[in-house]
C-alpha cells in the first residue's frame, strides 16, 4: 500500500522559479553568468544591511521575535499607522497565502487578472476556491472587467501594481473607480511589490487610503528594491480587524530573527531606495532607446524589469542568450507570449545583454 496524496494537490499549478546561475555555469560551461530573470536588485542591499546583520549571528539559537515588534514599530513610524494595522510575512507570498486562508472557502473565488503573479491562483485554490481570471487590455490590468468579473461568491480582488510581468501601472483615476464600485464586503489586496520603484508623486499613497478602509489590504516587500529576496520579509498593511485574523493563521516563528534585523536596517537607510530607483529609471531609458534604435518594441514600465518584444521564436532566443551567460525570462512561461521579461541589471551588463540580445535577434530573424 503506497502513501494517499490528496487528490487537488496534484492539480495545483506548479510556479516555475528562474534558474540559478550555477545551474546555468554547469550547463553551458561559462565563468559569468548574470541572472536578469527574477526581478531581484542586482545591485544587492544597502551595504550596512550586510556589515551590521552579521553582529546578530551569535544569537541564532534563540527563537526570533514572534511579534516582529521592532521593524513593525519601524514601519508604524515611517507610515503613521498603528502598529496593529501591520503583519510581517516570510514574503509577501506568505501573506498571499494567509489571506487566502482566512477569506477563501469551498465554492468562493478570488478575481484576479491574467496574466498575473501565480501565487493568487494558487493560493485560493489550495483553499478549495476557484479564480475568476480577466485578460490584460493592452499589457494593462483591465479595472472595469475585473470590477464587473467580481460576483456575490467573490471574496477577494487582487491587483499588482506595477503589475508582473508587464510592469503598466494603475493610476489615480482606476483606483477611484475601484473604490467607488467594489463591494465593501470584497477584499481587495493590492500587491505593491514594486511600489517602490515608481517615481514619488505617481505613488497612489496607499497606506494612507488604509486608514478609512476596511476592506483593503497593501502588499509591500523587503525583496525587491531594498535587495533581501533570499531572506523572506515583507509585510501587509490593512484594518486592525483583518491584521487580527491575518495573525491567527499566521505560524508564531514565520520571521527569522536575521531577516527581521536586516528590514529594521533596510529602512534606517531608506533612501538607498531612491538610489536605486534613480539608477534603474537612468537604465531603462538607456533599454527604451537602443531598443527603440533597432526597431524593437517594448512595453514601457514601472518597475525593473521590462517585456521586450521578440515575436514568436521567444524559447529559441531565450535559449541562445542562455547560452551567452543570460538568464532572463521567457514571456511564454509568464502568459506574455512573444515577449522576454528582463530584469534591468548594472549598467556594463546592460549594455553587454543589449548587444548580445540584438545580434540574436537579428539573426534570428534572417
Ligand atoms: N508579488 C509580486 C507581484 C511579485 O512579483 C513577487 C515576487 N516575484 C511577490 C509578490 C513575492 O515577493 P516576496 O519575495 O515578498 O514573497
Amino acid at each position: 500500500m503506497s502513501i494517499k496524496i490528496k487528490e487537488w494537490v496534484s492539480g495545483l499549478p506548479d510556479y516555475i522559479p528562474g534558474r540559478t546561475i550555477k545551474e546555468i555555469m554547469d550547463e553551458y560551461d561559462l565563468e559569468a553568468v548574470y541572472k536578469m530573470a527574477s526581478n531581484e536588485n542586482l545591485f544587492g542591499p544597502h551595504p550596512a544591511i550586510i556589515k551590521e546583520i552579521k553582529k546578530y549571528l551569535g544569537d541564532i539559537n534563540y527563537y526570533p521575535d514572534s511579534d516582529c515588534r521592532e521593524i513593525r514599530q519601524k514601519i508604524s513610524q515611517l507610515y503613521k499607522i498603528s502598529i496593529d494595522m501591520i503583519i510581517i510575512g516570510n514574503g509577501t507570498d506568505q501573506i498571499i497565502e494567509m489571506v487566502s486562508d482566512g477569506f477563501v472557502g469551498t465554492s468562493e473565488n478570488v478575481v484576479i487578472a491574467d496574466p498575473t503573479f501565480l501565487i493568487y491562483e494558487k493560493a485560493a485554490l489550495k483553499c478549495g476556491g476557484t479564480v475568476i481570471k480577466v485578460p490584460l487590455a493592452d499589457y494593462r490590468q483591465n479595472i472595469v472587467k475585473l470590477l464587473n468579473a467580481v460576483n456575490d461568491k467573490t471574496r477577494i480582488l487582487f491587483l499588482t501594481n506595477p503589475h508582473n510581468p508587464t510592469g503598466t501601472n494603475i493610476n489615480k483615476d482606476e483606483l477611484e473607480y475601484i473604490k467607488k464600485n467594489l463591494r465593501k464586503d470584497v477584499l481587495l489586496v493590492i500587491d505593491e511589490a514594486y511600489y517602490e520603484y515608481v517615481p514619488e508623486k505617481e505613488r497612489l499613497k496607499t497606506e494612507t487610503l488604509v486608514l478609512d478602509s476596511d476592506n483593503l489590504l497593501i502588499l509591500r516587500t523587503f525583496s525587491k528594491i531594498f535587495g533581501l529576496a533570499g531572506l523572506r520579509i515583507g509585510f501587509g498593511i490593512a484594518d486592525e480587524a483583518i491584521i487580527a485574523a491575518l495573525n491567527k493563521l499566521r505560524l508564531p516563528f514565520n520571521i527569522n530573527s536575521i531577516a527581521q534585523k536586516a528590514a529594521v536596517i533596510a529602512l534606517e537607510n531608506k533612501s538607498y531606495a531612491d538610489e536605486i530607483r534613480e539608477k534603474i529609471n537612468r537604465e531603462k531609458e538607456k533599454f527604451y532607446s537602443i531598443l527603440s534604435k533597432n526597431n524593437i518594441g517594448f512595453i514601457r514600465s514601472w518597475s525593473n524589469f521590462i517585456l521586450i518584444k521578440t515575436g514568436e521564436n521567444e524559447l529559441e532566443i531565450v535559449e541562445e542568450l542562455l547560452k551567452k551567460g543570460f538568464i532572463v525570462r521567457a514571456g511564454k512561461n509568464l502568459g506574455v507570449p512573444g515577449n522576454i521579461r528582463v530584469t534591468i541589471a548594472m549598467p556594463e551588463i546592460n549594455d553587454k545583454f543589449l548587444s548580445t540580445f540584438i545580434k540574436i535577434l537579428k539573426n534570428n530573424k534572417q
